[in-house]
Protein backbone atom coordinates (compact mmCIF):
# COMPACT_ATOMS: atom_id res chain seq x y z
CA UNK A 1 0.00 0.00 0.00
CA UNK A 2 1.14 2.99 -0.06
CA UNK A 3 2.66 5.47 2.79
CA UNK A 4 0.31 7.71 3.20
CA UNK A 5 -2.26 4.87 2.69
CA UNK A 6 -0.81 2.89 5.52
CA UNK A 7 -2.77 4.00 8.23
CA UNK A 8 -6.54 4.15 6.22
CA UNK A 9 -6.83 0.61 5.21
CA UNK A 10 -6.72 -2.70 6.97
CA UNK A 11 -5.89 -6.18 5.89
CA UNK A 12 -8.67 -8.39 5.96
CA UNK A 13 -7.36 -11.58 4.00
CA UNK A 14 -4.36 -12.90 2.30
CA UNK A 15 -4.48 -16.17 0.10
CA UNK A 16 -1.49 -17.52 -2.41
CA UNK A 17 -2.68 -17.83 -6.47
CA UNK A 18 -1.00 -21.22 -7.01
CA UNK A 19 0.62 -21.48 -10.07
CA UNK A 20 -1.74 -22.44 -13.05
CA UNK A 21 -4.80 -21.83 -11.24
CA UNK A 22 -7.58 -19.67 -10.76
CA UNK A 23 -9.59 -17.67 -7.86
CA UNK A 24 -12.48 -15.33 -7.61
CA UNK A 25 -13.41 -12.75 -5.03
CA UNK A 26 -16.05 -10.65 -3.90
CA UNK A 27 -14.86 -6.80 -3.28
CA UNK A 28 -17.25 -3.95 -2.33
CA UNK A 29 -16.42 -0.34 -3.58
CA UNK A 30 -13.62 1.33 -1.84
CA UNK A 31 -11.71 -2.23 -0.57
CA UNK A 32 -8.37 -2.78 -2.06
CA UNK A 33 -6.37 -5.90 -3.83
CA UNK A 34 -2.70 -6.05 -3.45
CA UNK A 35 -1.76 -8.74 -6.42
CA UNK A 36 1.79 -9.27 -5.83
CA UNK A 37 4.10 -11.10 -8.49
CA UNK A 38 7.06 -12.96 -6.58
CA UNK A 39 9.03 -13.64 -9.26
CA UNK A 40 8.23 -10.95 -11.48
CA UNK A 41 7.33 -13.30 -14.58
CA UNK A 42 3.98 -14.36 -13.91
CA UNK A 43 0.82 -13.36 -16.71
CA UNK A 44 -2.34 -12.22 -14.50
CA UNK A 45 -5.62 -12.90 -16.35
CA UNK A 46 -8.37 -10.65 -14.82
CA UNK A 47 -11.62 -9.85 -15.23
CA UNK A 48 -14.30 -7.93 -12.58
CA UNK A 49 -18.04 -8.58 -12.69
CA UNK A 50 -20.48 -6.15 -10.86
CA UNK A 51 -22.59 -8.20 -7.81
CA UNK A 52 -25.67 -6.21 -8.92
CA UNK A 53 -25.78 -7.41 -12.74
CA UNK A 54 -23.09 -10.68 -13.37
CA UNK A 55 -23.91 -8.70 -17.30
CA UNK A 56 -22.23 -5.81 -16.24
CA UNK A 57 -18.07 -6.83 -16.37
CA UNK A 58 -14.73 -5.51 -17.36
CA UNK A 59 -14.92 -4.91 -21.12
CA UNK A 60 -11.96 -4.38 -22.91
CA UNK A 61 -13.05 -2.81 -26.31
CA UNK A 62 -14.89 -0.02 -23.96
CA UNK A 63 -11.57 0.29 -22.27
CA UNK A 64 -9.85 0.99 -25.58
CA UNK A 65 -12.23 2.99 -26.43
CA UNK A 66 -12.79 5.27 -23.20
CA UNK A 67 -9.10 6.04 -23.15
CA UNK A 68 -7.24 5.39 -26.72
CA UNK A 69 -4.73 3.24 -25.45
CA UNK A 70 -3.85 -0.47 -25.32
CA UNK A 71 -2.36 -0.15 -21.68
CA UNK A 72 -3.58 -0.55 -18.59
CA UNK A 73 -2.04 2.47 -16.34
CA UNK A 74 -2.77 4.09 -12.42
CA UNK A 75 -4.43 7.31 -15.15
CA UNK A 76 -6.89 4.20 -16.97
CA UNK A 77 -9.31 2.74 -15.03
CA UNK A 78 -10.76 -0.77 -16.55
CA UNK A 79 -14.59 -0.08 -17.33
CA UNK A 80 -17.06 -2.00 -17.46
CA UNK A 81 -19.96 -3.18 -20.61
CA UNK A 82 -21.53 0.32 -19.39
CA UNK A 83 -18.56 2.72 -19.81
CA UNK A 84 -18.48 2.72 -15.69
CA UNK A 85 -15.33 2.22 -14.00
CA UNK A 86 -15.02 -0.69 -11.84
CA UNK A 87 -11.33 -1.52 -11.18
CA UNK A 88 -8.56 1.23 -10.63
CA UNK A 89 -4.71 0.72 -10.18
CA UNK A 90 -3.89 3.02 -7.17
CA UNK A 91 -0.45 1.66 -7.42
CA UNK A 92 1.96 -0.04 -9.40
CA UNK A 93 5.66 -1.41 -8.89
CA UNK A 94 5.83 -3.47 -12.11
CA UNK A 95 7.16 -2.65 -15.41
CA UNK A 96 3.86 -0.65 -15.93
CA UNK A 97 3.09 -3.18 -19.01
CA UNK A 98 -0.47 -4.79 -18.59
CA UNK A 99 -2.11 -6.38 -22.32
CA UNK A 100 -5.58 -5.69 -23.40
CA UNK A 101 -5.22 -7.50 -26.56
CA UNK A 102 -4.49 -10.73 -26.53
CA UNK A 103 -7.18 -13.30 -25.29
CA UNK A 104 -7.21 -16.02 -22.57
CA UNK A 105 -5.72 -18.78 -22.68
CA UNK A 106 -8.61 -21.59 -23.16
CA UNK A 107 -8.64 -25.12 -25.04
CA UNK A 108 -8.46 -24.40 -28.53
CA UNK A 109 -5.41 -22.60 -27.98
CA UNK A 110 -3.41 -25.53 -26.30
CA UNK A 111 -4.75 -28.04 -28.79
CA UNK A 112 -3.33 -25.88 -31.52
CA UNK A 113 -0.39 -25.57 -29.67
CA UNK A 114 -0.29 -29.81 -29.79
CA UNK A 115 -1.61 -30.44 -26.17
CA UNK A 116 -2.99 -33.97 -26.77
CA UNK A 117 -4.88 -34.41 -22.83
CA UNK A 118 -6.30 -31.76 -20.73
CA UNK A 119 -4.21 -28.79 -20.37
CA UNK A 120 -5.25 -26.13 -17.52
CA UNK A 121 -6.28 -22.67 -19.15
CA UNK A 122 -7.06 -19.25 -17.93
CA UNK A 123 -10.46 -19.74 -19.40
CA UNK A 124 -11.40 -22.95 -17.52
CA UNK A 125 -9.47 -21.27 -14.38
CA UNK A 126 -12.01 -18.05 -14.52
CA UNK A 127 -14.85 -20.48 -14.71
CA UNK A 128 -13.75 -22.77 -11.91
CA UNK A 129 -13.49 -19.88 -9.97
CA UNK A 130 -16.75 -17.98 -10.39
CA UNK A 131 -18.03 -21.35 -10.39
CA UNK A 132 -16.68 -21.66 -6.29
CA UNK A 133 -19.04 -18.19 -5.88
CA UNK A 134 -22.25 -20.47 -7.01
CA UNK A 135 -21.97 -18.52 -10.75
CA UNK A 136 -22.06 -19.70 -13.72
CA UNK A 137 -21.25 -17.33 -16.72
CA UNK A 138 -22.04 -18.15 -20.36
CA UNK A 139 -18.90 -16.91 -22.07
CA UNK A 140 -14.71 -15.44 -21.28
CA UNK A 141 -15.11 -11.89 -22.16
CA UNK A 142 -11.57 -11.05 -22.86
CA UNK A 143 -9.20 -10.43 -19.93
CA UNK A 144 -7.17 -7.86 -18.63
CA UNK A 145 -3.80 -9.09 -18.95
CA UNK A 146 -1.72 -8.00 -15.74
CA UNK A 147 1.95 -8.01 -15.97
CA UNK A 148 2.03 -9.38 -19.82
CA UNK A 149 4.02 -7.22 -22.34
CA UNK A 150 2.87 -6.81 -25.61
CA UNK A 151 3.00 -3.93 -27.70
CA UNK A 152 1.56 -2.73 -31.10
CA UNK A 153 4.21 -2.01 -33.76
CA UNK A 154 4.09 1.04 -36.43
CA UNK A 155 2.52 -1.57 -38.74
CA UNK A 156 -0.01 -2.77 -36.49
CA UNK A 157 1.15 -6.40 -35.90
CA UNK A 158 1.78 -7.20 -32.01
CA UNK A 159 4.97 -8.34 -30.80
CA UNK A 160 4.99 -10.63 -27.93
CA UNK A 161 7.42 -9.61 -25.05
CA UNK A 162 9.15 -11.69 -22.52
CA UNK A 163 7.73 -10.50 -19.02
CA UNK A 164 9.45 -7.38 -18.13
CA UNK A 165 8.82 -6.53 -13.81
CA UNK A 166 11.22 -6.84 -11.39
CA UNK A 167 11.05 -9.88 -8.60
CA UNK A 168 8.43 -8.77 -5.81
CA UNK A 169 6.42 -6.17 -7.71
CA UNK A 170 2.82 -5.78 -7.23
CA UNK A 171 -0.22 -3.67 -8.65
CA UNK A 172 -3.10 -2.49 -5.67
CA UNK A 173 -6.27 -2.78 -7.28
CA UNK A 174 -9.40 -0.53 -6.16
CA UNK A 175 -13.13 -1.45 -6.62
CA UNK A 176 -14.90 1.04 -7.57
CA UNK A 177 -18.38 -0.23 -7.50
CA UNK A 178 -19.38 -3.86 -5.47
CA UNK A 179 -17.74 -6.77 -7.92
CA UNK A 180 -16.39 -9.87 -7.81
CA UNK A 181 -12.73 -10.25 -9.13
CA UNK A 182 -11.37 -13.00 -10.95
CA UNK A 183 -8.00 -13.99 -11.68
CA UNK A 184 -6.18 -16.80 -13.17
CA UNK A 185 -2.42 -17.39 -13.06
CA UNK A 186 -1.89 -18.10 -16.13
CA UNK A 187 -0.66 -21.86 -17.00
CA UNK A 188 1.22 -21.26 -20.98
CA UNK A 189 4.07 -23.25 -20.60
CA UNK A 190 4.44 -23.58 -24.07
CA UNK A 191 5.03 -19.95 -25.26
CA UNK A 192 7.44 -17.78 -23.16
CA UNK A 193 4.57 -15.56 -21.91
CA UNK A 194 5.45 -16.36 -18.43
CA UNK A 195 9.19 -16.11 -19.23
CA UNK A 196 11.85 -18.26 -21.00
CA UNK A 197 11.82 -21.16 -18.65
CA UNK A 198 7.88 -21.50 -19.77
CA UNK A 199 7.52 -22.05 -16.31
CA UNK A 200 3.97 -20.59 -14.59
CA UNK A 201 4.66 -19.71 -11.04
CA UNK A 202 2.92 -18.71 -7.76
CA UNK A 203 1.29 -15.06 -7.11
CA UNK A 204 0.33 -13.38 -3.73
CA UNK A 205 -3.50 -11.81 -2.96
CA UNK A 206 -3.81 -9.69 -0.04
CA UNK A 207 -7.25 -7.78 0.85
CA UNK A 208 -7.95 -4.34 2.16
CA UNK A 209 -10.73 -2.55 3.82
CA UNK A 210 -10.54 0.95 4.35
CA UNK A 211 -9.85 1.50 8.35
CA UNK A 212 -13.45 1.65 10.11
CA UNK A 213 -15.52 0.35 7.55
CA UNK A 214 -17.10 -2.99 8.53
ZN1 LIG B 1 -3.41 -17.96 -19.81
Amino acid sequence: MKREDAMDYRLDDSLVLAAGTGKAVRMRAGQRLKLTNPFGTQAIDFWAFTQADIYEFTSMDNFRSVHSTVHVTSDTPLVSTKRRPLVSIVEDTSSGRHDTLLCACNADIYRQLGVTGYHRSCADNLHKGLAELGIRFPVTPAPANFFMCVDVRADGSLDRLLPASKPGSYLVLQAEADIIMAFSCCPQDITPINGEDRTPRDCLIDIFSPAGSA
